[in-house]
């Protein structure tokens, strides 16, 4: 007989170590791995080598007109361990994660014609279950019925010092007080958009990563999987 498989939506402010989690989720029950910021990031970074989004301008409509010709898409790389993101048949994986991308990407992912052309996509992916999502909206918009729900939250200056220690070690040019603006920003637009603003399901449990370690947050989480898929079988 199949094991049972389920969605497992992971959702929080950026910098949680989603991803990481997500990822180490995935591994171990053979699962896809979806990161939905990917999606919204490669928008962005269509939008500006389009010049549709300057500093303080999006043209809105010339976005909305292009969407049908933006294909965001997914790759496995085995080398790598994980899948990597494309835009148009274009590798972009490393040029989505740059701080001129996170700093446009929340005021492209408020547009609700972009969110709905991304969310039936996600939904798409999920149809088959055996799939462990991270976004901002996976537990409350994309998958209302996912069997588990993680909310993880963590302050602005743990997360912001974890993301300039990451990119000072990929060696990019940036400072700390960047990244904590850029966090902050971010999180002031995802929270207080009008169309699927970030907060936590009513279901989710909720882990604040500065209190645990990576080894730890995944235990956790992996407990309340074993209750689930026990459920289940
Ligand atoms: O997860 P990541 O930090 O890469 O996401 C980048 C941005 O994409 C977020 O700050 C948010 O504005 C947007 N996003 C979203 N909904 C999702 C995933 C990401 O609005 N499901």
């Amino acid at each position: 007989m199949n094991k049972p498989k389920i969605i497992i939506a992971i959702d929080g402010y950026s910098s949680t170590g989603k991803s990481t989690i997500a990822k180490m989720i995935a591994n171990k029950l053979g699962y896809i791995y979806v990161d939905t910021g990917a999606m919204y990031r490669a928008i962005a970074l269509y939008a500006m080598q389009n010049e549709i989004i300057s500093e303080d301008i999006i043209y809105k409509k010339k976005l909305i007109s292009s969407l049908h010709d933006i294909d965001v898409s997914f790759k496995y790389n085995s080398d790598l361990g994980f899948s990597e993101t494309y835009l148009n048949r274009k590798n972009v994986e490393k040029e989505i994660r740059s701080i001129e991308v996170s700093n446009n990407v929340s005021r492209i992912a408020a547009i609700s014609e972009v969110r709905k052309k991304l969310v039936a996509q996600q939904q798409l992916i999920g149809l088959n279950k055996g799939i462990v999502m991270d976004g901002r909206d996976i537990g409350t918009v994309v998958f209302p019925n996912a069997e588990l729900k993680v909310f993880m939250t963590a302050s602005a200056h743990i997360r912001a010092q974890r993301r300039y220690d990451e990119m000072f070690k990929k060696g990019d040019d940036i400072t700390y007080e960047a990244v904590l603006e850029n966090v902050m920003t971010r999180d002031y637009i995802d929270t207080t958009r009008e169309d699927s603003p970030l907060l936590k399901a009513n279901d989710a449990i909720e882990i604040d990563s500065a209190e645990l370690n990576v080894e730890e947050t995944f235990d956790e989480v992996y407990q309340y999987i074993k209750q689930k898929l026990e459920v289940k079988s």
